[in-house]
């Protein structure tokens, strides 16, 4: 079954050495096609959200029962349903199993990373209760991508709290197009503060710069913030997309861009990751390890090396994808996701026999 999953992992061209890294969930894995696939179909115009029905698409066509059995795991309590907790001394996971997000405290209030969606926006708050992090405290939402998954909630979490929520321009206008599936639909904050890359939002004593890093969206947010392990100051990054779900070559050459830059620039010196999708950065694992560190050893999450491997790894994906891309052999990826799924059920078949 895992080698399975790798070898469909494989679609998405994702090298040996990362594969040996990284387990992706396959819900994580389909999480990321999908967004990406179906926000690719999102610039046909569409009718009004509203008037779409669960099980079809905005223009009518039938969700296929896998896809629709596929995204009601994401709404799933039994399988996406993770106890907020503490990472560093200032810096809080309160995402889902399949979707990142995090608070950033500061000597001024709260900077909340992503926003999930609907139905788990109260779940994030809730965790923060649970962390004694009081929601009201939230001044900034920094959102990596316009993608529902990390945007979803943003409208919300602004209407109730007064959150400035921060996207790239790119993003503000992704985010504001009309979903193609209705479990895509989401509420975009009116107003809302425009990021541009090079900026540093601060709040009290932390500052978070912004990098524009185009991929995965047009207008990636990648983030670089400092997180406090007693007396020790490390740099964090925020990778804000990784998945290589989109077409095209220029897009591509633009994603590999983007993480020449992270790798050169933006990511030098920094050793630790927090993606915005946890098995991106073994998150859960090295929540594990940290629960049970001995006093006195290293910070598991804390990982100068795995860093740089992940991030050669994103990079040799991206250019066998350039490459295919280029061959005119790139896969389309809903048609990739499709046959995907169509893979996992059969396997499925096999295994019930
Ligand atoms: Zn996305």
């Amino acid at each position: 079954m895992t080698g399975q999953i790798f070898n469909k992992w494989l679609i998405w061209g994702l090298s040996q050495t990362l594969r040996q890294r990284l387990r992706p969930a396959l819900g994580v894995v389909l999480g990321l096609v999908i967004t990406g696939a179906l926000a690719s179909c999102k610039s046909q115009p569409a009718a009004p959200v509203v008037s779409a029905s669960p099980g079809v698409t905005v223009t009518g066509e039938a969700i296929p029962a896998q896809l629709q059995k596929l995204i009601d795991t994401w709404n799933d309590p039994a399988l996406q349903t993770v106890k907020a907790f503490q990472i560093f001394d200032n810096l809080y996971y309160v995402g889902i199993d399949w979707v990142a997000a995090y608070v950033l405290q500061t000597s001024a209030g709260l900077i909340l990373i992503d926003t999930l969606y609907e139905p788990w926006v109260d779940h994030l708050l809730t965790g923060m209760d649970e962390l004694g992090l009081d929601p009201n405290d939230i001044k900034y939402v920094l959102v990596t991508h316009g993608h529902f998954d990390h945007a979803g909630g943003a409208a919300q979490i602004n209407r109730r709290f007064g959150a400035t929520v921060v996207m790239t321009e790119e993003d503000w206008a992704l985010a504001r197009e009309p979903a193609s599936i209705p479990a895509f639909a989401m509420d975009v904050p009116a107003n809302g503060q425009v990021a541009h890359d090079g900026e540093i939002i601060q709040l009290g004593d932390t500052k978070v710069e912004l990098f524009k890093t185009p991929g995965h969206t047009e207008g990636v947010l990648s983030l670089r913030y400092p997180v406090q392990d007693g007396t020790e100051t490390y740099t964090a990054i925020t990778l804000g997309g990784v998945g290589l779900n989109f077409s095209g070559v220029e897009r591509t050459q633009s994603y590999l861009d983007s993480y020449a830059r992270l790798r050169t620039e933006i990511a030098k010196g920094a050793s630790v990751s927090l993606p915005n999708h946890a098995e991106m950065g073994a998150v859960f694992e090295r929540a594990k390890q940290l629960a049970q560190r001995a006093p006195g050893t290293p910070h598991p999450f804390v990982d100068p090396e795995g860093f740089a491997a992940d991030l050669a790894g994103f990079v040799a994906a991206a250019q066998n994808k350039l490459n295919a891309e280029k061959s005119g052999t790139a896969q389309d990826p809903l048609d990739a996701l499709k046959s995907v799924l169509t893979n996992q059920e059969s396997e499925q078949e096999t295994k019930e026999q």
